[in-house]
């Protein structure tokens, strides 16, 4: 890779400062939240049997700003919170007018290219309720969002964010157009250069082991620190929110069977211009398997073809990379000029726990891997490591990340592509170390909001769910935060909880993607050498 250019400033340098302007811009432009004044509401209760047989309690005024939605298992317990919000002895046929007191309201705009997003905070009596909503065309929101919008929005510092958004998607964009070519030519290339030596099955086991152990240490780790920190005894959690994010339809035998569907592509061509991942993948794996079984004049013509369609491609992908630093300050300045600071406060003890459990895995659990199993430093392998892990950070898609991986780990780490072409793209769609963990802290952050601490026997369904969703979790922004209302489910969680989680995603993503990203790459330095290979210093140093 070439690393250096014409100022001989190294990339992962350049990506550093990068990553450190682009914060310090954001959090000068950051716009932040608008607080408004107190008011009263009278809202209407309304109770409805859903389809699958739960009870709704929605409570609305009559401008559809102030809503509030409340799902229960039984009507017993619909019964009960109906009595408690109005003081009265009711039936849930019964409509009645609350009137309650909306108070810490703040409104948050945030402006992209391709919408607006507004994020309206507000307590109802004491309670937190937070409600998203966005919209392509502004004039498109119904007539109280667009008020607001009118009064809050615009201004420079939401343009200039807005533009930093688009000038990082436009880079993302550039990732995204070699992924899958670089994909399915390193990936035959890999396979095809195997050759009939049958370590193709042993590879395969051994990095599906490698994938679940580092998995399961990971969610050991969340559930030991949420367990220690208790962030969620006390935490005032909303009892609705409206965002239709934080809803997914789901279910675990779903998840497992649409992977298993997912493997195996009826259409090919189809999976290719899906970006389907893991139909890619077990179809380059066939190919590769077939290029060789079928041998001669043949096998040699497509291996060649593979192998230059291969270089072209990584010479293409470095000369995006090269651009990586345009990519993550545009990034950054994006994601700290468009987060209230106000949030963070209020769930600081969730993200600690989160952040120190996915440092611990980072910076403890897997370097003691790396060191045992593939014998090298693990310092010196982060550094070689480190454009992919800013990009990762910055982006918070691992999938938008892999050419830097592929290319970090092969060029700067030394790793052969027989096992980088293997490992990687298969670690980007289902090793998210950083996600599981993730999935097993917030639910557990959740449940002791809601109920105090989680029996054992819960904490392993939790462990075991998240481990499915972090499985299922496609390696895009906030996609695992979309995947745990599956292990919301499994416990009898109330969705709605996720609310007030989904205004700190964003920051936590990019912590876990990094995490991801480290994970995948460790897998490759751990598989590279116990296959035999010597362990390899290095290339750019
Ligand atoms: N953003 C993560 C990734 O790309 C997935 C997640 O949301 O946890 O790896």
């Amino acid at each position: 890779m070439t690393d250096s250019s014409s100022t001989g400033l190294a990339l992962h340098w350049k990506i550093l400062i990068a990553l450190v302007a682009g914060t310090v811009v954001g959090i000068t432009l950051n716009p932040g939240q608008v607080s408004l004044p107190d008011t009263e509401s009278t809202l209407s209760l309304k109770a409805d049997t859903e389809s699958d047989g739960r009870t709704l309690l929605l409570l609305s005024d009559p401008t559809g700003m102030e809503t509030l939605q409340r799902r229960f298992d039984t009507e017993e317990e619909a019964l009960e919170s109906y009595q408690e919000l109005t003081g009265l002895p009711a039936s849930t046929t019964d409509s009645i007018s609350v009137k309650v007191a909306v108070t810490e309201r703040t409104v948050q705009i945030v402006e992209t290219h391709a919408d607006v997003q507004i994020t309206y905070l507000r307590q109802h009596d004491g309670q937190v309720v937070s409600t998203s909503i966005s919209a392509a065309d502004p004039a498109a929101l119904p007539l109280v969002w667009r008020n607001l919008n009118a009064e809050y929005g615009g201004g420079l510092r939401r343009k200039l964010t807005a533009v930093a958004r688009y000038l990082g998607d436009l880079f993302l964009r550039l990732l995204k157009m070699v992924t899958v070519p670089l994909i399915l030519t390193s990936l035959i290339t890999g396979i095809a250069g195997l050759g009939s030596s049958g370590n193709f099955g042993s590879m395969f086991r051994r990095t599906l082991t490698y994938y679940l152990m580092t998995s399961v240490l990971a969610i050991t780790t969340g559930i030991v620190m949420v367990n220690i920190f208790r962030p969620g005894i006390g935490a005032e959690l909303p009892q609705g929110t409206e965002s239709a994010e934080a809803m997914s339809g789901n279910s675990l035998t779903g998840i497992l069977l649409g992977l298993v569907d997912n493997m195996i592509p009826t259409n090919p061509i189809q999976a290719i211009a899906n970006s389907s991942f893991l139909s890619i993948i077990t179809f380059s794996i066939i190919f590769g398997i077939f290029i060789v079984r079928t041998g001669g004049d043949h096998a040699k013509r497509l291996q060649q073809l593979f192998e230059a369609a291969f270089e072209v491609m990584m010479r293409l992908t470095m000369a995006i990379i090269n651009l990586a630093p345009y990519g993550v300050a545009c990034f950054m300045i994006y994601a700290t000029s468009s987060q209230g600071l106000q949030i963070f406060l209020t769930l600081s003890w969730y993200m600690l726990t989160v952040a120190a459990a996915l440092l611990f895995h980072a910076t403890v659990t897997l370097p003691i891997l790396v060191r045992t199993f593939a014998r090298r430093s693990p310092l010196e392998f982060a550094r070689s490591m480190s454009p992919a892990l800013m990009t990762a950070f910055s982006t918070a898609s691992s999938n938008g990340t892999l050419p830097l991986t592929m290319t970090s780990v092969e060029q700067r780490a030394g790793v052969s592509n027989k096992t980088s072409s293997f490992v990687l793209p298969l670690g980007a769609t289902i090793n998210m170390d950083g996600t599981a963990l993730y999935e097993a802290v917030a639910v557990l952050f959740i449940a002791q909001a809601y109920r105090g601490d989680l029996a054992i026997a819960d904490q392993v369904l939790v462990a075991v769910t998240a481990l499915l969703a972090s499985v299922g979790a496609a390696g895009i922004p906030h996609a695992g935060l979309v995947m745990m209302a599956i292990v919301l489910q499994a416990v009898n969680l109330p969705l709605e909880a996720q609310g007030v989680i989904i205004a700190v995603d964003r920051v936590l993503d990019m912590a876990r993607t990094t995490v991801n990203v480290w994970s995948d790459s460790c897998g490759c330095a751990i598989i590279e050498r116990t296959s035999g290979a010597e362990p390899a210093g290095p290339a750019h140093e």
